[in-house]
């Protein structure tokens, strides 16, 4: 079987270094584009040489036409705003898309519903096995304990992160939900601050810490009368959530269109 052909979209950040870096150890896939923004001063590189390796030949380019027309999967750490007109594309050309960033909108998500139906997209808040365990674990809590045990998630992350909560929060918060049969925009509790009153039954809580250069921190406290459960997740390294992100590129051989999670991917689902 000939290897996929990934274009890692947001070559030039965090997580797309951690990817180029990456894909050489990864049975199964090469790197055939690095796209970065038009005003990149990294433009004509070798994205090997960028994250300190031996050059690769695949030069950094924001030539998206180009990239997409030798290309099976784009793998994408990048922005909203990038990440949706991106979606657009993958989806008019059937390419699949392994969708990372976070931060979207409601109405971003519509979008990113509606290109799935054409194309294969794996969209995940924290591509990590850990952290889709951990999920499944909340789920199976949250079922069990139900409403009268509060649920609160904390979650930490470097100082430079613009979003929150995390996308990872947030999918965490999803599934405390799933597993009380309820919808999460109904009963989450975002940013207390000053005389909010005593917690409202049933709401998810939400707090967000930001600093330094930690990576991931995730816990999910459920709070019940003189007792509490607390599951918690700390990402070490970024090769988690690129490895995750690799697996799902791998799974989406042969996938029809589809709007797919992590869960799917590690068979977590059901
Ligand atoms: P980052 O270092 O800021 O990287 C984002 C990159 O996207 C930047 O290099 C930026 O370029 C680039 N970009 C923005 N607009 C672009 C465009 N139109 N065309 C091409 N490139 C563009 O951030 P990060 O830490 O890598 O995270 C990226 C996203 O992934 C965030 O949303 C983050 O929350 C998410 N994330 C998800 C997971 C997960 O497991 N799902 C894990 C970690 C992070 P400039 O540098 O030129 O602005």
């Amino acid at each position: 079987m000939n290897d996929l052909r990934l274009v890692v979209m947001g070559a030039a950040g965090r997580m797309g270094r951690m990817l180029v870096q990456t894909i050489p150890d990864t049975l199964g896939v090469r790197l055939t584009g690095a796209l970065v923004r038009p005003a990149s001063p990294m433009l004509g590189m070798d994205s090997g040489k960028m994250v300190g390796a031996e050059a690769n030949g695949v030069l950094i380019s924001a030539d998206l036409g180009a990239a997409l027309a030798d290309c099976d999967v784009l793998v994408d750490f990048s922005t909203p705003q990038a990440s949706i007109a991106l979606c657009e594309r993958t989806a008019a050309t059937g390419i699949a898309h392994v969708l990372g960033t976070t931060g979207f909108s409601e109405e971003d998500l519509a979008v990113v519903a509606a290109c799935a139906q054409k194309t294969a997209i794996v969209r995940s808040g924290n591509m990590s096995l850990g952290v889709n365990l951990l999920a499944a674990l909340v789920e199976r809590a949250a079922r069990t304990l139900g409403p009268a045990w509060d649920a609160e998630i904390i979650e930490m992350h470097h100082r430079m992160k613009v979003d929150a909560p995390s996308g990872t929060a947030l999918l965490l918060g999803a599934a405390a939900a799933r597993g009380r049969g309820v919808n999460l925009a109904d009963h989450s509790a975002r940013g207390r601050d000053g005389i909010t009153g005593p917690r409202k039954t049933g709401d998810i809580g939400f707090a967000s810490l930001r600093g330094g250069t930690v990576i991931g921190d995730h816990s999910v406290i459920f709070a019940g009368a003189g007792e509490r459960i607390e599951l918690s997740h700390r990402a070490e390294d970024r090769g988690v959530f690129a490895r995750g992100a690799l697996a799902a590129a791998l799974w989406t051989r042969d996938k029809p269109p589809g709007l797919y999670s992590m869960a799917d991917v590690l068979g977590l689902s059901g």
